[in-house]
Parts: structure tokens; C-alpha cells; sequence
């Protein structure tokens, strides 16, 4: 791309089959938006980003404070979402506005569409009958989904190893998220262990019942067990719990577990679940060996996509996905050195899992180590709209446009899928 020229003009030249308002999210979740003062003016109402931000040198300070919170999420027009980072030399910037939404992008002096932010729903500042937090009762929300997770730790991360009690990490090389930590402590969970604290569950569901919450769905995840059974136990118990309360009546309720048999699922299905997303994460063999030893060595890939495929069995095509961390197999020792090779493997992957009912979804994967660490992606801007493009004619081919009930684009931060299935069907 010319060093000048404006980076929607180069995506719309590119991309013209790509909706434009697709291009603009793909643009903002590379580049970014500049640090500007109605950024931490609007964190006062709106879904705020929980790590604070440190104003760059020279911007003068917020409310005399140089630590400011941010908002966590745009909302477009058009109801589409975007993960929102600051970055230095973006080229855009999101500033006030006279439009009905109150705030605009603009691309340099531009002004690209008008915008807002996701506001910070009622339920995220209450305390539950015991007086927990409601935020801190495991639940988190982005639009449309709010996400369960009251058993965080992964024990992939901590698998027993040999009798002097030294345990391996098999964890996936992305992944941090589900390093057992103090979250553990928080809500009761226990390595190795089916069940979660009666407590934690009546918490959490108090949470999802908030008339408050605006949600259409409900992801239940967790980390990893080592028995697949155990998982799938884990995952059915939670589901009891969630119908006993009438929530998979009010939610689309989804199982987000690892791989599990098909009798969890169909004791799930019985009780209301709907969709089922079981992540493999990296498509090719080898880098799917390398990038997740743990899912590799204890469940294995074959095994991985027979669960997928059953769980299109019992929950129908429209409900069950995989995600991928698109770009993961670009980094570290033994990675492809090729960024086509990984586009191809990835496409690939469409052309497996589409015509048999299964929604491959790529989040991008961000540098995990290293100074830019959380701010680079190792996908360029051009290979994920491609990729993207790519899936998205492939669901075209077969007729499998992605579910809004279960991702819809309000719920898709840092994903584009639905937002070119969605905008297909505005179309039509
Ligand atoms: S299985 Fe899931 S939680 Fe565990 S290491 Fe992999 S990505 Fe993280």
C-alpha cells in the first residue's frame, strides 16, 4: 500500500467484495484509533476496557489523571461491533459528533460514519443476594453474548507427570487466559474436580437472570479437563442449572467445552442447549501439534473432528462452530514461514468444515511476547480480509450462512463472519 494513501481507499480498491462497514471493522482492529480526550469521557457510561490506559507523553491529563479508563467496545452503525485499542500512529480517530450516535470515525480529517460505544448495562454494577459483584461472579458480556466462565483454570496447563508430582504444560502456545490463577480461588474452582461450587453457580446464574443484561445468547466455557468425560459432566451439570432457572429458555444457550462425547451432548440438548462450538484452533496436523499439545496429545485432532461432526448430529448444522486463532501458526519454532501457507491451510479448513455444518470462526492472534506484545497481529490486514472473503464465498457455495441467534455481529468483536453474512441477508 502506497504510504500515503488513505487505508479505506486502498481496502475498498481490494476488497470491493467485502461490505464496506466490514472494511472499516478490519481497519480499526489493525490500526486502531488515536488517543482522544472523549475517549475516557465517554468511560464514565459506557462498557469499560478493565485494563486502565497511560495517556502517551504530550496529551494533556484527563480529570488531572494520567491513568484513565477507556471504553471496551465501539458500536458502528449498523450494530456492528469492534474491540476498540489505541494506537499511536493510527490513522484514524474517534471523536464527537452532531449524528444521532454521538460520536464519528474519521480516517485522517475524514469523517468515515457515525459511532458510539457499548454501554455499561445495569447488571455490571450489582452485587448478587450474598453481596458478590456481579462482575466478578465469572460472567463477562460483548453485545449480543454474554459469556459464562466459572471454571477458568485449564488443566492442560498443569498435566501430572511423573510419580516425584512434577506436572508438564501442555497448554496452547496463545493461550493465557486459562492459566489457573487467583480466579480459582475467587470462584471455588478445583483442578481436577467435576463440579463447581454450588455458590458459584447460584451466583452466576442470579447474574444471567438480570432483566437488565440485553443478551440473546449465553456461551458457557471453561478451561480443559483432562477426561473428556469429566469435561462433558462438568458442562451438563452447569446446563441443569441454567434450565432449572428458565436461562435456556431465555438465551440461546451454547456449550463452548472442549471436545466432548456424544451422550454429554445429547443430555445437554435435552435440557435446552443449542449450539455447541468445541475450538480446534489450527487447522494443519503439525501446527495444530505444535500450537496445542494438549488437545494434540490428550483428546487428538481425528478425535476432535468426530466430536464436531457428532455434535452437528445432535444439535443440526446451524449450531455448531470451531474457532481458529488465525495467524497462530506463523509464530515461534517451527512455525510456517510462509503467511500464504497459512491462508491456504486456513481455507482449507472452510473447505472441510462448511459443507459438513460445522462454521470455522477466525479471532485474530496478537502478539503474545515481546514489546508490542497485544498489539500486533501476526495476520496482515490484506491476508484476513482475504481469508475472510474466502470463508465467507464458501458459505455462500453451500448455503451455510452463520446462525445470527447463535454469533451475530453485535456479539463478533474481533471476528468478521456474521458481519458479511448478515450484511448479504441486509442486502436481500
Ligand atoms: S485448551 Fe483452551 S484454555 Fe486450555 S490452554 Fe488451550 S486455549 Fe487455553
Amino acid at each position: 500500500m502506497a504510504p500515503d494513501r488513505p487505508m479505506l481507499d486502498h481496502l475498498a480498491e481490494t476488497f470491493p467484495d467485502s461490505p464496506a462497514a466490514v472494511r472499516l471493522k478490519a481497519a480499526l482492529l489493525f490500526a486502531g484509533v488515536r488517543y482522544d480526550p472523549c475517549l475516557p469521557a465517554a468511560a464514565g457510561w459506557a462498557f469499560p476496557n478493565y485494563m486502565p490506559y497511560m495517556l502517551p507523553p504530550g496529551a494533556p491529563a484527563f480529570e488531572g489523571k494520567r491513568q484513565v479508563a477507556l471504553p471496551y467496545l465501539l458500536r458502528l452503525a449498523g450494530d456492528t461491533q469492534v474491540r476498540l485499542r489505541i494506537k499511536p500512529d493510527s490513522p484514524f480517530s474517534v471523536r464527537p459528533d452532531a449524528g444521532p450516535l454521538g460520536y464519528a470515525v474519521y480516517e485522517g480529517d475524514r469523517r468515515v460514519t457515525t459511532t458510539t460505544f457499548e454501554a455499561r448495562l445495569p447488571w455490571t454494577d450489582r452485587l448478587t443476594a450474598d453481596g458478590t459483584p456481579m462482575r466478578a461472579t465469572g460472567l463477562s458480556q460483548h453485545g449480543d453474548m454474554l459469556v459464562l466462565n466459572v471454571a477458568p483454570g485449564c488443566e492442560y496447563f498443569v498435566v501430572p507427570g511423573d510419580p516425584g508430582g512434577r506436572t508438564r504444560n501442555l497448554s496452547c502456545t496463545f493461550c493465557l487466559y486459562g492459566l489457573p490463577d487467583q480466579r480459582l480461588e475467587t470462584l471455588g474452582q478445583e483442578l481436577y474436580v467435576i463440579d463447581v461450587p454450588r455458590p458459584t453457580l447460584d451466583r452466576v446464574i442470579e447474574a444471567c437472570q438480570h432483566p437488565g443484561t440485553e443478551a440473546r445468547q449465553l456461551y458457557m466455557v471453561g478451561g480443559s479437563m483432562l477426561d473428556m468425560a469429566d469435561e462433558g459432566e462438568r458442562y451438563c451439570r452447569i446446563a441443569e442449572r441454567l434450565a432449572e432457572a428458565g436461562l435456556t429458555e431465555r438465551y440461546y444457550v451454547a456449550c463452548g467445552s472442549g471436545a466432548i462425547q456424544r451422550e454429554h451432548m445429547l443430555r445437554m440438548k435435552a435440557l435446552g442447549v443449542r449450539g455447541a462450538c468445541f475450538n480446534l484452533e489450527i487447522w494443519d496436523p503439525a501446527q495444530f501439534e505444535r500450537v496445542c499439545p494438549g488437545k494434540a496429545s490428550i483428546v487428538g485432532r481425528e478425535r476432535w473432528l468426530r466430536s464436531l461432526e457428532e455434535a452437528v448430529e445432535v444439535f443440526g448444522p446451524d449450531n455448531v462452530m470451531t474457532a481458529f486463532v488465525g495467524g497462530a501458526e506463523l509464530e515461534g519454532e517451527g512455525a510456517f514461514d510462509d503467511p500464504a501457507r497459512a491462508l491456504e491451510s486456513n481455507l482449507e479448513a472452510g473447505e472441510y468444515l462448511i459443507p459438513r455444518g460445522i462454521q470455522p470462526i477466525y479471532s485474530l492472534h496478537w502478539k503474545v511476547t515481546g514489546k508490542n506484545r497485544g498489539e500486533e497481529p501476526f495476520y496482515s490486514l490484506d491476508m484476513f480480509l482475504r481469508l475472510n472473503e474466502g470463508l465467507a464465498a464458501l458459505r455462500r457455495r453451500e448455503g451455510r450462512p452463520i446462525n445470527p441467534a447463535f454469533f451475530s455481529r453485535r456479539s463478533a468483536y474481533m471476528q468478521l463472519e456474521p458481519d458479511y453474512d448478515e450484511a448479504v441477508h441486509d442486502r436481500g
